[in-house]
């Protein structure tokens, strides 16, 4: 018998499976196309063609031109060049002084923590969300002035799935003359945008969040807009980011991305059977559940969910016992996972820190199936009745 127990795996906002056609993406990168893209020769030129062949499949997803993309190492990375080479290029290249960002309080801490890194030398704002996770577009536009040179704003929340109102957001600041990066991170391959149909000036998508390898991700900056680079060294990605091309998930990248145009519709019709099925019996196996955020609008893979936990102890064997009986969820971004702290999304959105502690971000993936649903509810049922009789499994 085999000693591997069943795990169901709906964590799939912090990371995706690789899809087959990305893992053969991958193999095929490595027989002959291993040389460096900036070699000269023929082998070179092979492993470049397939750099230039991922940056229009890439390209492809978005809507951009291929020569709008430049690969990075993640989306934090991609993240990090927006602010760091839009912040700089105002300060040392057009020598202004007093600026400010606008950006909001339920970002991924790759855009707060990359801002407040550069906050002594731009003000930062935060602008408020509203209870139901939203992020207004009129509070962005009122913390706007004539010192604001950027706003970041995300298309998705990666722990509530609310959709943010990215279309308006972007036409204020292109009325405004303010430059407007949106983090794509959570929402590519879960919703249809095109960046020549909403004003955007630079936007992150990450392989791995698509079915695509770690390793790869990309910033797409719109064709003319100025910024510096933050690593230095080769002329790779077209001077903005230097460092030999991480060719291998760069490829998977290239075919996640085909797979996630090609395959859109069915996996969004996927998810909304699975959110549907939770949704619907969540009630039946847990009565005392609440809905962090209204069922049936936002992403439809994520579903953010909280319990009535006594304590944190309580929630913390919840979370646990899940994880013993194999059902692999996250109370918040995985990244936060780490310091074992609230969520700092449902925090700013009002819900109180052990409502934050004893809640679960739930997220679906193309692989997932309906039997999985039903089985992570009996899961849950007994996860939460175990601690309410005896804590921790
Ligand atoms: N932005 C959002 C909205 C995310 O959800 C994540 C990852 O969870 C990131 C940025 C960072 O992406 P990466 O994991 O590729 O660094």
């Amino acid at each position: 018998m085999s000693d591997i127990k069943q795990e169901i795996y709906f964590d799939n906002n912090a990371t995706t499976p690789v899809c087959d056609e990305a893992r053969e993406a991958v193999a095929l990168s490595f027989d002959h196309r291993y040389a460096n893209p900036s070699s000269y020769h023929a082998a070179g030129a092979r492993a470049r063609f397939a750099i230039e062949t991922a940056r229009e499949n890439v390209a492809g997803l978005i809507g951009a031109s291929p020569g709008e993309i430049f690969f990075t190492s993640s989306g934090t990375e991609a993240n990090n060049l927006a602010i760091n080479g839009v912040v700089k290029y105002f300060k040392n290249v057009l020598g202004m002084k007093n600026l400010s960002v606008v950006t909001s309080e339920i970002e991924h801490h790759s855009i707060i923590n990359a801002l407040k890194a550069v906050s002594g030398e731009v003000e930062v704002r935060f602008v408020k969300p509203r209870c139901d996770g939203y992020v207004d577009a009129g509070s962005v536009s009122s913390a706007i002035d004539e010192s604001t040179v950027l706003v970041c704003m995300m298309m998705a929340n990666n722990e509530t799935g609310v959709i943010m109102p990215y279309e308006q957001v972007g036409e204020l600041c292109a009325r405004r003359g303010v430059l407007f990066h949106c983090d794509a991170v959570c929402a590519s391959g879960k919703l249809k945008y095109d960046v020549k149909k909403f004003h955007c000036d630079t936007l992150s998508v990450s392989s791995h969040k698509l079915y695509g390898p770690k390793g790869a991700a990309c910033l797409y900056k719109r064709r003319g807009v100025s910024f510096l680079p933050m690593i230095f060294g080769g002329h790779q990605e077209n001077d903005m980011r230097a460092g030999t091309e991480n060719l291998h998930s760069i490829a998977g990248f290239s075919a996640a991305c085909l797979k996630a145009n090609n395959s859109f519709d069915s996996n969004i019709a996927h998810y909304e059977k699975l959110k549907k099925l939770f949704i619907l019996n969540l009630h039946t196996f847990m009565p005392c559940a609440v809905l962090n955020v209204e069922s049936f609008t936002g992403l439809a893979n994520t579903v953010s969910v909280s319990f009535d936990f006594a304590d944190e102890h309580e929630a913390n064997a919840f979370m646990f016992n899940l994880d013993t009986m194999g059902l692999y969820v996250s109370s918040g971004a995985a990244c936060a996972s780490l310091a074992n702290l609230p969520s700092h999304v449902l925090l700013a959105m009002g819900i109180n820190s052990l409502r934050a502690r004893s809640s679960l971000r739930i997220s679906f993936g193309t692989q997932n199936s309906e039997d999985e649903i039903i089985k992570s509810l009996e899961i849950i049922k007994r996860a939460y009745e175990m601690v309410k009789r005896f804590g921790k499994a």
